[in-house]
């Protein structure tokens, strides 16, 4: 038998890691080594023999990490705060985490020599206003420094030409990805979900689920292309099956037909739930949606990006991936999800 690739995933509870890590074991081809403080998203997949989980904070396991990238092929850093809502209240937390630590560990990949596969985020692009957004020639436009919201996107974008430039100065392979609001069942853990701060899907679906009406920040006509996790992940194995291919690669791994409105979100999460042949009728008829200033929402220091759509052009091209799945499929899947938390939530009041 050949030997097994050997993959290192750091933050590989995320809502990227945990997915990833069930389709690489499903190929029983990949070794994972995974690290993360929590583990309720991959619980289900540690009795396996082919992944090797320590459960801790990435500052107790610095010589962990080292060892598992001087043993693997490939590097995959995931551990980051990527909700906007945290850039606003503990911008110094995101520098430190997504930026010092994330740093440290691309220093270490160049130091061994491995492959990188880094995220990028579609926030480098910023308050571009194209059409569609391209990795090599659209300008990243960002605001002033008072809003906070930006040092997500800037610490990524600075990440993105370190990588860059240790590829072109100091041998490192990489492949970096962009990805446009990947959404599906688990994104955020179901109790940061009830604070009603998450990503604006679970936001939206499990305020509905609260009977609290729907906040659309702003006036709701900022869109954003909505990826389903399992089309992002499948672009993800291409990447790892084809290194070589990729490497020095910028990506946008994303769902240019699922352009949506936040105000067409709520819409369609409002008919989809009314819908939904098992929630309760008294949670139907309460589904209704307000507007709130982003002052209100997040806090001073926030800005909103109005327009975001990628070209996949490059991807479908070198990888042949091309997203499948529709926008009301992925919403019923995380509908069906934070249904079925909600009742084991209710099950525990009992
Ligand atoms: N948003 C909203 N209500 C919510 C959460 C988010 O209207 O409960 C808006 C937010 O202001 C932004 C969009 O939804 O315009 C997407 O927000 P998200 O946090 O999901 O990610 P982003 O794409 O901004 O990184």
């Amino acid at each position: 038998m050949p030997e097994k690739k050997k993959i290192l995933i750091i933050g590989v509870n995320g809502f990227i890691g945990s997915y990833l890590t069930e389709k690489l074991l499903s190929f029983n081809e990949y070794e994972i080594y995974g690290l993360d403080r929590d583990s309720y998203r991959i619980a289900h997949l540690t009795d396996d023999s082919n992944f090797i989980f320590l459960q801790d904070d990435i500052i107790r396991s610095w010589d962990w990490i080292e060892n598992k990238i001087k043993k693997c092929d490939i590097i995959i850093p995931l551990a980051a705060i990527a909700m906007p809502k945290y850039y606003i209240e503990n911008p110094i937390k995101v520098f430190e985490i997504d930026f010092e630590y994330n740093l440290e560990i691309i220093k270490m990949v160049v130091k061994y020599g491995k492959y990188l596969i880094f995220p990028s985020t579609s926030e480098v692009y910023g308050k571009s206003n194209t059409d569609y957004f391209h990795e090599d020639t659209t300008d990243f436009v960002v605001g002033p420094i008072i809003n906070t919201r930006w040092i997500y996107s800037t610490i990524k974008q600075l990440l993105d030409r370190v990588i860059y430039s240790y590829s072109l100065h100091g041998g490192l392979k990489f492949c970096c990805f962009r990805p446009f609001n990947w959404i599906g069942p688990k994104l955020d853990s179901i109790e940061y979900a009830k604070t009603g701060c998450s990503r604006v899907t679970n936001s939206f679906l499990m305020n509905l689920l609260l009977k609290k009406p729907i906040k659309i920040v702003g006036d709701g006509r900022q869109g954003r292309c909505f990826t389903d996790i399992k089309d992002g992940v499948d672009c993800l194995i291409q990447i790892i099956m084809n290194t070589e291919m990729c490497n020095q690669q910028f990506f946008n791994i994303g769902n240019p037909d699922n352009y949506l409105t936040v105000y067409e979100l709520a819409i369609k999460c409002i008919e989809l739930f009314k819908k939904h042949p098992e929630i309760p009728k008294d949670l139907k008829q309460a589904a209704k949606f307000e507007f709130v200033s982003s002052d209100e929402y997040y806090g001073k220091g926030y800005e909103d990006i109005f327009y975001r759509k990628p070209s996949i052009d490059k991807v479908k091209a070198i990888l042949m991936w091309s997203p499948v799945i529709g926008i009301d499929k992925s919403l019923n899947n995380s509908i069906d999800y934070l249904f079925s938390e909600w009742n084991k939530m209710n099950d525990q009041k009992i």
